[in-house]
């Protein structure tokens, strides 16, 4: 495959959040509105944003984005950063991509829940309007919060379901606060018909990703841990439930160190249906066409296998069956007129 090809074809996102992906450049504007310091130079400030090489676990990579978060604050920060990774996701020809974000994790000074999500759905409206890229959001409870203060956010993706947020997710510290800690919600969640996926098995144990499909997750983010527990296979097979894997953000959190570890073709083989994503773009140094070239060089996917990743990440997305018809019929179309 080639890079620029790569680039040029049309791709679906499923996996990134807003925090970790704001560009350098734009992050130093949103902070000189807010008169906070960063780093002078462009090099000291990308290494700051950065997961570091000898990152040692997921605890450690979550940590970089408290800097970030010092500057989403306002709800003209948080609609530039949304306006931002839209600018991104146009550059690589992603013709749909899920954002999602905690809102939890932007009221330091004082801002509501809703102008928070209103903020972001402005700024991912103003993208689409510039760059004809479609987005929706996806709103995530932070796993180490309070049950109730986890529960407003759902609350919140109930109300926002018809202009903008498509589903709910957990994030955050996954050994600490395994699936199970969140039945309860994840029940509410169920009740009000919103799309769930869930973090699971980016760390710890293959059960965490059974677990979520029990309770109600139709996709599951990394998945990697599930790699141990083959026994879990026909469960995520049988349920057709998609992982959405992020082959950079995996090895930087350790959840696997060596590429032969990795299980890619363990899930494909398996008939496990897998989509691939950033996770985070700024934090993993890293671009969607970055991530399907990753697997040209390790596992020599060819043009068609990438347009099948992608179909996958259509059929899982949360929009409704006419949009999937239109980007499946997309990709089918440029992927026949630009590789054959
Ligand atoms: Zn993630």
């Amino acid at each position: 495959m080639k890079r620029a090809l790569v680039k040029k074809l049309p791709k679906i996102e499923l996996h990134c959040h807003l925090d970790g992906s704001i560009r350098p450049e734009t992050l130093r504007k949103i902070a000189e509105q807010q008169a906070i310091s960063l780093p002078a130079s462009t090099a000291e400030l990308t290494e700051c944003l950065a997961a570091p090489k000898d990152c040692h676990d997921l605890n450690d990579y979550l940590q970089r984005f408290d800097l970030v978060l010092t500057c989403l604050q306002t709800e003209e920060a948080l609609q530039l950063a949304a306006f931002d990774l839209i600018s991104q996701a146009a550059e690589e020809n992603i013709q749909y991509i899920e954002v999602r974000f905690a809102p939890s994790l932007h009221t330091q000074k004082g801002l509501s829940l809703p102008k928070i999500v209103t903020a972001v759905l402005t700024g991912l409206n103003q993208g689409q309007e510039t760059f004809g890229v479609k987005s929706n959001a996806l709103l995530c409870g932070m796993r180490h919060e309070e049950l109730s203060a986890i529960e407003k956010i759902v609350h919140l993706a109930k109300e926002y379901k018809h202009s903008g947020v498509a589903g709910f997710d957990l994030a955050g510290n996954e050994i600490d606060f395994p699936p199970y800690t969140f039945e309860e919600i994840l029940t509410l969640v169920e009740q009000s018909a919103i799309p769930l996926t869930l973090h699971a098995g980016e760390c710890g144990c293959g059960k965490n990703v059974a677990d979520a499909v029990y309770l109600g997750a139709k996709r599951i983010g990394h998945g990697i841990a599930l790699k141990d527990t083959p026994d879990y296979f026909p469960l995520l097979r049988d349920q057709q439930t998609l992982i959405e894997m992020c082959p950079t953000s995996n090895f930087q959190t350790r959840t696997v160190t060596r590429l032969e570890d990795y299980p890619f073709q363990q899930f494909l083989d398996a008939g496990i249906k897998v989509c691939i994503n950033t996770d985070n773009r700024t934090v993993s140094t890293t671009t969607l066409t970055d991530e399907f070239m990753k697997l040209h060089e390790w596992y020599g996917i060819t043009y068609q296998d990438m347009e099948l990743l992608n179909h996958n990440a259509v059929t899982g997305a949360f929009i409704s069956e006419e949009e999937k018809q239109v980007l499946h019929d997309r990709l089918t179309t440029a992927y026949f007129e630009q590789t054959n």
